[in-house]
């Protein structure tokens, strides 16, 4: 018995459908990796699976297949709308059977939520029916009946592509919205033909596409579904027709599991479903999966913010799923699953649930990595620790994230490292960042690289600062200087004539605040949003003043979009492209970004500036002329976020 099974029995056990055995219940669900090249499966996003694969996934499900020309809007997505994929499915399938992890292949038309077309021109976005996409402002355009017919043949087909591959199964991307949803929903499907009207003519698209699916793939491969609980819209597929359609697909047979998310892509607010940020409960689909898995005895799996075995355990052994979707989890720590059946708990790096360097890098064109472990993504440079040529002795001074590491990795491969905070605890700004509201969560990057020191061995020592002298004294072969940065002060006309904070001040306690309150917003992330979220809990009257076109412009959006609704529901007034100009007394004088008027707030008590961060530079300046290797990673840098940080900390260790 391996250390890991008697804590978690039910989490470690394997698992058949039909032919294929899991080796335990952990699965890395379908998620976008923009990791794709030439359409097909290329060697980054081989290395990205088999890393998971090596760390002991029991199954990993590949990113949405598209099946049709019609779905294509971007040049990295996965395309087995013709023969070419096979051969790439068939290496990368080897792969991980040579691993022991089982592969399946989603197969996903996008329908009306299509965000562009392929070149870039605006989308003709296809659906049951013309209804417009409220996120990506396109009007849609209904199938004509052969379409939908000839879409059935192209799921069929790219299911024996699938097949063909090597894969052990296949799922229908039938979930959050996209186009087989839209088949299902009467909000998006006002068809009059057979495939729309009725609860059964809704649900015949989806039927059809299951039996020419099963009857392509034979009866070896596994075949699934993945479909929200509950769409969280104002007219789309509500809980309880969900599970009336999940009822009526199990007694046909053919369907081996049921994959089981929420929310929606027609909607902002349900959008946020589809990757749960920090801010939401964990497992939070959790009992739509188990409402799924009281009415079928088909296999069901839970996904949603399942990021610590203890929780997927809890899942599995209260019944409520057969299988859990730890995605997250696992693009933080691909070896999670090897971790835990080793019992070496605190060893996993824990997902924070901040979507920054996942979602969010699929969401702007990049490819998906983590914002604790940037190997993500990056497994073709990254993917093993090398061993470094000849051992220096390397000082890093600055404990944030950066520098934690930056000491880990130059440690792992063999350099003598001692790392120096100068404040009593290791953190930097995200023990700052983690006093906003609902982002505790934020701070366990800290203990998560606290751990990997830990682990490398490097020497701490904190409540020490770097200056010139201890260098001198130290002589180290190599400085990485990760300092951070400090809260910036603008100069701003009439400060000295009113009550004027900073958000540190704010986050820390060290201020008192009026009772109504302006907030004035120049990075627009997570900082304005979170200082406006916490004083209108604390009751005051708020007005939050940005630099962007809306709030929190620059964070990843189910993030922002959260925030939004929050601010909204506390009646945070927000005032978009503005730029603070000036304050005297009680008022403070504000100027629209694109007309140059004037925008005059009265009455406000304090005024908070959250106007980003001035880089320490302060030990850069210090080691000029030092003759030793000096490297700059992070704020000091240029202040940035932690992903930045954390990222640069690796390059630059991994390059020593
Ligand atoms: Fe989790 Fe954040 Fe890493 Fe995404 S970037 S996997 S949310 S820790």
């Amino acid at each position: 018995m391996t250390p890991g099974l008697e804590r978690f029995p039910n989490l470690l056990s394997p698992f058949c459908m039909r032919r294929t055995t899991l080796r335990n219940r952990i699965i890395s669900s379908g998620h976008g990796t923009r990791l794709v090249e030439g359409r097909q499966v290329g060697p980054r996003l081989r290395a990205y699976h088999a890393a998971r694969a090596k760390g002991g996934a029991g199954l990993i499900v590949t990113e949405a297949g598209i099946v049709s020309e019609t779905s294509v809007y971007s040049d990295t997505q996965l395309v087995v709308a013709d023969d070419s994929i096979i051969p790439s499915f068939r290496l990368l399938a080897d792969e991980l059977h040579g691993h022991g992890c089982a592969i399946f292949g989603q197969l996903f038309h996008v329908g009306l939520e299509q965000p562009t077309g392929a070149d870039g021109r605006r989308a003709v976005a296809y659906g049951p029916s013309a209804r417009p996409s409220e996120r990506y402002h396109t009007a849609g355009r209904e199938m004509p009946l052969r379409m939908v017919r000839q879409l059935i043949g192209e799921f069929a087909t790219a299911a024996e592509r699938v097949r063909r591959g090597g894969l052990d199964g296949v799922e229908l991307g039938a979930s959050q919205g996209y186009l087989i949803a839209q088949f299902l929903s009467p909000g998006t499907n006002r068809r009059s033909d057979e495939y729309g009207g009725s609860f059964d003519n809704r649900l015949r698209f989806l039927r059809e596409t299951i039996e020419c699916v099963r009857a392509r793939i034979g009866e070896d491969l596994v075949l699934g579904i993945r479909i929200s609980g509950d769409e969280l819209t104002r007219d789309g597929l509500g809980r309880d027709e969900v599970l009336a359609i999940c009822e009526t697909l199990g007694k046909h047979g053919a369907l081996d599991y049921f994959s089981v998310t929420s929310g929606s892509s027609r909607e902002i607010g349900a959008a946020i479903h589809i990757v749960p940020p920090m801010g939401t409960a964990i497992g939070l689909t959790v009992p739509f999966a188990a409402a799924i898995k009281a009415r079928v005895s088909q296999a069901v799996i839970a996904v949603g913010r399942i990021n610590q075995a203890a929780a997927a355990e809890d899942v599995l052994a209260r019944g409520q799923a057969d299988l859990v979707g730890m995605t997250r989890a696992m693009i933080t720590d691909p070896q999670m699953p090897a971790k835990v059946a080793a019992g070496r708990l605190e060893d996993v790096r824990i997902c924070i649930g901040c979507n920054q360097a996942c979602i969010d890098r699929w969401h702007r064109g990049y490819g998906v990595s983590c914002i604790q472990h940037p190997e993500t993504g990056r497994e073709t440079t990254y993917g093993s620790t090398k061993p470094a040529a000849r051992k220096k002795r390397v000082i890093v001074a600055g404990g944030g994230p950066g520098g934690m590491k930056a000491a880990a990795v130059a440690s792992a491969r063999g350099h003598e490292v001692t790392l120096y905070e100068q404040e009593k605890r290791l953190g930097g700004q995200a023990l700052i960042a983690q006093l906003l509201p609902g982002r505790a969560e934020f701070g366990g990057i800290v203990g998560n690289l606290q751990r990997e020191m830990e682990l490398a061995g490097v020497e701490v020592i904190t409540a020490q600062a770097v200056d010139r002298a201890l260098i001198d004294r130290l002589a180290p072969d190599v400085v990485i200087v990760a300092t951070g940065a400090s809260v910036h002060r603008p100069e701003i006309e009439g400060v000295g004539e009113a009550h004027v904070v900073d958000a540190w001040q704010v986050l820390q306690g060290k201020a008192n605040i009026g009772a109504r309150v302006l907030v004035a917003d120049w990075r627009c992330d997570w900082i304005g949003m979170g200082i406006a979220e916490k004083l209108a809990r604390d009751g005051c009257h708020v007005r939050l003043a940005s630099t962007g076109h809306v709030a929190g412009e620059t964070i990843p959006r189910y993030t922002r979009d959260l925030a939004l609704g929050v601010l909204h529901k506390l009646g945070v007034e927000t005032i978009p492209l503005v730029r603070l100009y000036g304050v005297d007394g009680g008022t403070v004088y504000l100027q629209h970004m694109a007309s140059g008027e004037a925008v005059i707030c009265e009455d406000v008590d304090t005024l908070v500036l959250c106007q980003g961060h001035d880089p320490a530079t302060g030990l850069e300046a210090a080691l000029e002329g030092w003759p030793g290797e000096i490297h700059l990673i992070g704020d000091c840098l240029a202040p940035r976020t932690a992903e930045e940080a954390v990222l640069e900390g690796l390059e630059v260790a991994s390059g020593i």
